[in-house]
């Protein structure tokens, strides 16, 4: 039997889960990316889909168009709070998408 294939969401790298483990999963536990080390959440198992939780190496991070503070996101397509200056936005989702592969050096 082969492994199940799936793309880690942070990194994009193949993730091979063996059968045996694949068949012991849950929706809702957490799996560790060996290339990247995002935490991901199982969303759903059949197609398996998964989400990063906090902990990755580069989650989803937006910048306070206020205060430019760096703001950790969650759940992608949701507005966000600024916990530095408290002002509510809703990001551009298809620019955060767009940054993950190339230079994150955003930061100056
Ligand atoms: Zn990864
Ligand atoms: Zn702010």
């Amino acid at each position: 039997m082969d492994d199940v294939e799936t793309v880690c969401p942070v990194c994009h790298d193949p993730i091979y889960i063996p059968v045996e483990e694949y068949a012991e999963l849950l929706e809702g536990d957490v799996l560790e990316c060996e290339n990247c080390g995002a935490y991901l959440e199982i969303l759903s198992l059949d197609p398996i889909e998964l989400v990063a939780v906090e902990g990755g190496e580069d989650g989803f991070y937006v910048l306070c168009p206020r205060c430019e503070h760096e703001i950790a996101v969650e759940a992608e397509g949701e507005s966000v709070t600024c916990d530095n200056c408290g002002y509510t936005f809703t990001p551009d989702w298809s620019e955060v998408e767009a940054d993950e592969d190339d230079e994150r050096d955003y930061r100056n």
